[in-house]
């Protein structure tokens, strides 16, 4: 919309673009779930790792093709829970993952190529923040990207969630049930201690969990980038049906809603 010229005018005009609608709001109000790892050992011996060899690997691909069976149709190793970083929080505003393999992980096979290393991932995401950020043009070229910047943890509130979320995290790991699947911490490792050492490692590794929303807010004010039939202000014949327009991040996966936005939106459009 910004490289239409549907956007805040100063911004467009600084561009070169020529304002079609001057919508001030277009591209403020980003919002994402911040999300911060610690992987441990791994003690047992990982299935995962195993079915990456080569063959096993394609073998697995095939029968999944074919016979809709077999490892390469199970999800992976993956569990979530969610956990309030304050008890006297109303709703849960941690999302924890576990991940019963590295990132690292890759296709192997003897005398060709070395397995990746194993391990467990623990990442905690806020849910919640604070943090409001923006999504600007940095040119008229559309093929240069935008400038994105999240503000993460801009506010003591997300610096301190994240950091809660961190130390659950560390906790759950060292529970007696784990300990013959859990071995030492590797990253960031158990010198890491202090809540300044806990902060530093989460401004060093923190990663988005790809939650984007709000940068065209839904609302019944006129700031609001689109109206509640998620109409464009200030423009006609224009909808935005995408997870732009969810005002506030929900406490979760965003997928569902914006697949209940766009079956909303295709509503309103064949006037339903
Ligand atoms: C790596 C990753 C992992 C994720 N994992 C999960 C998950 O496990 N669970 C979950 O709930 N959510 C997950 N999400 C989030 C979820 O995928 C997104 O929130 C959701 O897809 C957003 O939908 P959307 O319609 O707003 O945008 P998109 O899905 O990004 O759709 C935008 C579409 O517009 C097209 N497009 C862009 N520019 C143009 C143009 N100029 N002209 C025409 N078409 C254009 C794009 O090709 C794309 O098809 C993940 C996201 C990522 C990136």
């Amino acid at each position: 919309m910004l490289l239409s010229g549907v956007g805040p005018a100063n911004q467009l005009r600084e561009n070169n673009i020529e304002v079609v609608a001057n919508r001030k709001n277009i591209g403020a109000n980003l919002q994402d779930h911040p999300s911060v790892m610690i992987e441990y050992e791994r003690k047992t011996r990982s299935v995962f790792q195993e079915n990456l060899r080569f063959d096993r690997l394609f073998l697995n691909m095939v029968r999944a093709q074919l016979f809709k069976s077999g490892p390469a149709t199970h999800p992976l190793g993956f569990g979530t829970g969610f956990v309030k970083s304050r008890p006297e929080l109303s709703l849960p505003d941690i999302q924890l993952f576990f991940r019963l393999f590295l990132v690292q992980s890759r296709e192997w096979f003897p005398l060709i190529r070395e397995p990746g290393p194993t391990g467990i991932g623990l990442l905690a995401c806020h849910l919640r923040p604070e943090a409001r950020g923006t999504v600007s043009l940095a040119s008229s070229n559309p093929n240069d990207a935008p400038r994105i910047i999240n503000n993460f943890l801009a506010s003591d509130m997300d610096r301190q969630a994240i950091r809660q979320a961190f130390k659950i995290k560390r906790s759950i790991a060292a529970q007696p049930a784990f300990a013959e699947h859990i071995g030492a911490e590797m990253m960031p490792g158990k010198d890491v201690r202090s809540d300044d050492q806990i902060d530093a490692f989460i401004r060093e590794t923190a990663i988005t969990v790809f939650h984007p929303i709000g940068t065209c807010r839904m609302g019944a004010d006129e700031d609001s980038v689109v109206d509640p039939q998620l109409n464009v202000r200030g423009c006609e014949n224009l909808r935005v049906v995408d997870a732009s327009i969810m005002p506030d991040l929900v406490g979760g996966n965003i997928n569902a809603p914006v697949i209940m936005i766009a079956e909303k939106g295709a509503d309103y459009i064949l006037g339903k």
